[in-house]
């Protein structure tokens, strides 16, 4: 079975315990003992994003330890820069939350990233976890495409907030609602994410990747 790693944890300073995607995007916890013992092997085929082909001998613990393990493509080149690894951090940062992991349908979209990650501009990763954040609210049934107010039907030209749960809303809505402004999303985001990249805040966006983080943790 194939699997991309969302995460790895130290335990008892000898083996390393995974949280792997498999390709029917069930997620599991897979055990490697030994291996930071280990002189023949490296942890480095288990860096998250890493995607592996293993062979599980007893599949029907809550834990597995692979039989044998090969490492088919790392999101860590050469030369990986250090944005690239930062990059990859908040790619898979939604998916280290177990609400998220049961909900998604998201393997092939992942693959196709992780696969080349390390070939890919940062400016164009940041466009890729962007969408990459819509495609999972879409998926949890948190993001709508509307650009029409979700309350009063008012064609709206990018001056919307998304509210999850709600919808894009204008202005006036907004606040008969007693919404707060800064917990909205701007419409801007998701359109420009569609249509021009170039044209985004790059530091508008990691913010709205927190605020999304943030309401995805919250039960
Ligand atoms: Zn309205």
């Amino acid at each position: 079975m194939n699997a991309i790693i969302i995460s790895q944890v130290k335990i008892n300073e000898t083996d390393l315990l995974l949280t792997a995607l498999l390709d029917d995007d069930e997620t599991i916890k897979i055990k490697i003992p030994g291996i930071l013992k280990s002189k023949k092997r490296s942890t480095n085929s288990f860096y998250p994003g890493s995607v592996l082909s293993f062979v599980i001998a007893n599949p029907t613990k809550n834990i597995l330890i692979p039989k044998e393990h090969e490492l088919l493509y790392s999101p860590v080149g050469d030369t990986t820069a250090y944005d690239s690894l930062v990059n990859l951090e908040a790619l898979l940062a939604p998916l280290k939350l177990s609400y998220v992991q049961n909900s998604l349908e998201i393997y092939s979209l992942l693959f196709s990233l992780v696969k080349d990650w390390a070939s890919f501009e940062p400016v164009n990763q940041h466009y890729m976890i962007d969408r990459f954040y819509q495609i999972i609210m879409k998926q949890l049934g948190i993001f709508h495409e509307e650009t029409i107010c979700c309350k009063c039907d008012k064609l709206l030209n990018n001056n919307g907030l998304f509210y999850f749960h709600h919808g894009i809303m204008c202005n006036s809505c907004r606040s008969a609602n007693r919404l707060s402004a800064s917990h909205g999303i701007p419409q801007q985001w998701f359109q420009l994410t569609f249509e021009n990249y170039a044209d985004i805040d790059l530091r508008y966006s990691i913010s709205i990747r927190k605020t999304i983080l943030q309401y995805i943790k919250s039960p």
